[in-house]
C-alpha cells in the first residue's frame, strides 16, 4: 500500500505551522512524536463528554469513563499481542515501567551478590533504576558490550552469563544507533540458562509490529508520547506467573483489595501495580493513537520510514567529514551524526533557524557516547508523517551550516 503522506499530514496540525517564517520539518520523533487530530480529539472528548474517575464509582460518567480506559488497555493487549489484559499495566512512560519492574522483581528475585546485565547502548532509563535496585540489594550490573557499527556483540553474551545472572535489561531499538536488536534470540539464550528478560521497546513500539508472545520476553515496556498518544501514560506487559510474584511498587488507593492496620492485601493484576488516580484521559486518548496508527498500518508505516531512512542516509553520506554512528543494517529510522570541525551543538542550533527540528547532546546514553569517544551528535529521527522533500530541506540547510563554518 502507498501511503498518501499529504493526507496524513493533514490530521496533524502543529506540523501545518512555520518556524521562523519556514516550514516546519520535524526529525525529533524519537523524543516525541506529533499528535493527529483524532488523538487531540479523544482527549477534548474524553474531558467534555465522559470525564469522572474510573473503576470507583456507580455513577454515569466514571462508568463511562472505566469502559473508555478499559478499551485502551485491550487494545494495547491486542497491539502486542499480550495473552491477556491483566499483563497490560498502565503508567506514566516507560521509565516508571522499568522502575517498576527494578524495584518489584528486585525485591523478589534478587539478592546480594547477584547479576543484571544491562546493555551498553541503553538509554538513561534502562541503566539507572537497575543501578538503584543493584545498590539497594547488593547486586552487580554487568554490561553487554556494542561494537563500532553499533551492534550488540551477543556472542559475548554466554560467556557474562554466570550462575548469579538474574535478568537481562536490553532495548529492542536503541535511540541513537537505531539498532534492532535480535531479542528473539537473546530471549532465547536466557530463558536456557533460567535468566529474565526485560525489553525496553520505547524506540521500537512506534515503528515495528511487537508481538510478545512471539519474542517471548519476560517483560516489555513502552511510551504512548512515541507513538502518537498523549505523553505522560506508558505501558508495562509482563507475564503473568512473574507480575503475580512481585510485590507492588506503590501502595495508594485502588492497588488493594482490603486494608486493615493488622495487614492490607492486595488487588489482583494489573490493579496490584496501578496506584492511585492514573492519566485517565489520556489512556483514553492513546486508544485513538493505537487506532490511527492500526488504520495506517504498522507495516505500512515501517516501510515507509525504511524508504525515509536510506534516502537521508545516502544524503548524508555524501557531504563529507560526516560521520553516522549506527550502521546496522537492521535499522530504525534514527540518524545519529557528526561532522568534522564542527560542534553539534551549533549543528543543531543553526538547523532550528532553518526551521529544522533535530536532537543534539549525549541522547541520554553516556555509556554509548564513551564507547565512541565523543559528547554527543546530532539526531534526526523519522515518523511516517515526514517526507523526502523535508530531508531535502534538510540536507541543503546542513551543507549551507557546515559551509558557515
Ligand atoms: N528508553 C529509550 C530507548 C528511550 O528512547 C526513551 C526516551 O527517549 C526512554 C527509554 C524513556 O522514555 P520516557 O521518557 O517516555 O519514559
Amino acid at each position: 500500500m502507498t501511503l498518501d503522506i499529504q493526507k496524513i499530514r493533514e490530521d496533524f496540525p502543529i506540523l501545518q505551522q512555520k518556524i521562523y517564517n519556514r516550514p516546519l520539518v520535524y526529525f525529533d520523533n524519537a523524543a516525541t512524536t506529533q499528535r493527529p487530530q483524532q488523538v487531540i480529539d479523544a482527549l477534548n472528548k474524553t474531558y467534555t463528554e465522559y470525564y469522572g474517575n474510573i473503576h470507583r464509582a456507580a455513577h454515569f460518567l466514571a462508568d463511562k469513563a472505566t469502559t473508555a480506559y478499559e478499551e485502551t488497555r485491550e487494545k494495547v493487549r491486542s497491539l502486542i499481542n499480550a495473552e491477556t489484559r491483566e499483563q497490560i499495566i498502565f503508567t506514566k512512560g516507560t521509565t516508571e515501567s522499568i522502575n517498576l519492574v527494578a524495584f518489584s522483581f528486585g525485591e523478589a528475585f534478587i539478592q546480594a551478590e547477584d547479576e543484571i546485565i544491562v546493555s551498553e547502548m541503553e538509554h538513561h532509563s534502562n541503566i539507572v533504576p537497575w543501578q538503584l535496585m543493584a545498590g539497594r540489594k547488593g547486586a552487580k550490573i554487568v554490561m553487554l558490550p556494542i561494537d563500532d557499527d553499533g551492534r550488540l556483540q551477543i556472542e559475548d553474551l554466554e560467556k557474562l552469563i554466570t550462575s548469579r545472572t538474574k535478568l537481562i535489561a536490553v532495548a529492542h531499538v536503541s535511540n541513537v544507533l537505531g539498532t534492532i536488536n535480535p531479542i528473539a534470540e537473546i530471549t532465547r539464550i536466557a530463558h536456557s540458562k533460567g535468566i529474565r528478560i526485560f525489553v525496553d521497546g520505547a524506540q521500537a513500539a512506534p515503528h515495528l509490529h511487537i508481538d510478545v508472545q512471539k519474542l517471548d520476553v519476560d517483560f516489555y515496556a513502552l511510551s504512548a508520547h512515541k507513538m502518537y498518544g498523549p505523553n505522560g501514560v506508558g505501558v508495562l506487559y509482563g507475564k503473568k506467573e512473574l507480575l503475580d510474584q512481585l510485590p507492588p511498587y506503590q501502595g495508594g488507593g485502588e492497588m488493594i483489595s482490603e486494608v486493615k492496620f493488622s495487614g492490607t492485601t492486595y488487588n489482583d493484576l494489573p490493579y496490584k501495580f496501578e496506584a492511585g488516580t492514573p492519566n485517565i484521559s489520556g489512556v483514553i486518548a492513546f486508544g485513538a493513537a493505537i487506532d490511527y496508527i492500526r488504520n495506517i498500518g504498522i507495516e505500512n508505516l515501517a516501510a515507509w520510514e525504511h524508504e525515509l531512512l536510506n534516502y537521508a542516509t545516502e544524503k548524508l553520506l555524501g557531504i563529507p567529514g560526516l560521520r553516522i554512528y549506527g550502521t546496522q543494517p537492521e535499522k530504525s529510522g534514527v540518524i545519529s551524526f557528526n561532522v568534522d570541525g564542527v560542534h553539534f551543538f551549533d549543528l543543531g542550533t543553526m538547523l532550528d533557524k532553518f526551521g529544522i527540528a533535530v536532537r543534539t547532546g549525549h541522547h541520554c546514553a553516556d555509556p554509548l557516547m564513551d564507547h565512541f569517544g565523543i559528547q554527543g551528535t546530532v539526531r534526526a529521527s523519522f515518523a511516517f508523517y515526514n517526507t523526502k522533500e523535508e530531508i531535502d530541506v534538510f540536507i541543503e540547510a546542513l551543507k549551507k551550516v557546515i559551509a558557515m563554518f
